[in-house]
């Protein structure tokens, strides 16, 4: 059966891209090894690399200034990597939900830290609006997309200082402004690539300012001078981000997946306002494109775990809520296609004509 992958990340990836990167674990540009096996520093994995890397910049147009690194560890690394290279004395943190108080948590070792707003008491329905961004921060940190409470800034904040944001779950599906950031990190599971590798997008200039000795692996300067080959990279992760940025390019680039991203979530978020089984969990203006959050209303509430077999035997996959939630969520990355979107909707207009 065809499935349709709605998997919160790691998750959908274009088939092609899949196909493209199969390939090359069986035999890497003709040398007889695979990709598992070729030495990073192998004449051929550095094109991959440095194209990778041209190729984020060219479609997130990166002005001069920025470098783009691959790092392991996953975006909770980075949780403490930012502070540990960017806290001189004060930052900010707007907790939108569980990734960014994690964010906050860990900041804390290495400076103060200010919440400059948060919508915990409502759950994180909805995003803070109308708080002040005090102008003493060394940075305001915020998480643009809530993986798991369906939330999303689609746009970049006006900020009086810098913003360092946690992309990992909206990268790449809008046209951003890079220069706002001194720093945009995203664990590429979710819209880059497979799980493994983590992309950094650091202005070179904010570098080595922090008062601390750093060890040597968190010092992003040791990956920005080395070209991300400090230690060992993760090879196949960045080959298939490599593989995934080409068909972010072919489909038209980041404009086009802002449009199909839009197209599938106004097509989900209508059946879901239309559905008498179904409502939203997040105010209308702050709903994310990206992770689309939903319960059952609450007359039929036991209808939950029914609607979830039924979806599964229609091929359906990960569309369970996650635990603070509840319900379901269909996450629509970049590859999401819209035959996968009309089934679910499919399966809720049929599972709704039967009660
Ligand atoms: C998935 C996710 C993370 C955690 O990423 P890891 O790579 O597993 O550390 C952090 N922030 C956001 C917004 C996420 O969606």
């Amino acid at each position: 059966m065809k499935k349709y992958n709605f998997n919160a990340g790691p998750s959908i990836l274009p088939r092609e891209v899949i196909e493209n990167t199969a390939k090359q674990i069986l035999d890497f540009n003709g040398s007889g090894l695979s990709l598992m096996e070729i030495s990073h520093r192998a004449a051929d994995f550095q094109p991959v690399v440095d194209e990778a890397v041209a190729l984020i910049k060219e479609l997130l147009d990166i002005p001069e200034g920025y470098s783009v690194i691959f790092l392991g560890g996953g975006a909770s690394l980075q949780f403490m990597q930012i502070p540990a290279n960017f806290l001189i004395k004060k930052a900010g943190y707007v907790n939108t939900g569980t990734w960014a108080k994690k964010a906050m948590k860990e900041a804390k070792h290495f400076g103060e830290v200010v919440e400059v707003a948060s919508s915990s008491s409502d759950n994180y329905t909805h995003l803070p609006h109308n708080y002040t961004i005090p102008t003493d921060l060394d940075y305001l940190h915020i998480c643009s997309n809530n993986t798991i409470f369906g939330t999303e800034l689609r746009k970049d904040l006006d900020s009086p200082v810098p913003l360092i944001a946690d992309m990992s779950s909206d990268i790449m599906s809008r046209p951003v402004d890079v220069s706002k950031y001194d720093a945009i990190y995203a664990g590429a599971q979710k819209n880059m690539s497979m799980a493994g590798v983590t992309v950094v997008i650091i202005k070179n200039d904010k570098l080595g300012l922090a008062p601390r000795e750093l060890p040597t692996m968190l010092d992003y300067r040791t990956h920005v001078d080395k070209g991300s080959m400090f230690n060992t990279p993760p090879v196949v992760p960045i080959y298939t981000l490599l593989e995934t940025m080409r068909w972010v390019k072919a489909q038209g680039g980041v404009e086009a997946m802002d449009k199909n991203a839009h197209e599938r979530s106004e097509a989900l978020y209508k059946e879901i306002d239309r559905n008498k089984l179904f409502r939203g969990t997040v105010e209308e203006s702050d709903r994310s494109l990206m992770n689309i959050c939903f319960v059952m209303n609450d007359e039929y509430k036991e209808l939950e775990k029914p609607f979830l077999d039924f979806a599964t035997e229609r091929g359906m996959v990960g569309v369970k809520g996650h635990r603070s939630v509840g319900g379901f969520r269909a996450s629509c990355y970049n590859a999401q296609t819209m035959e996968g979107v009309n089934a679910l909707i499919k399966a809720m207009k049929d599972f709704e004509a039967q009660h």
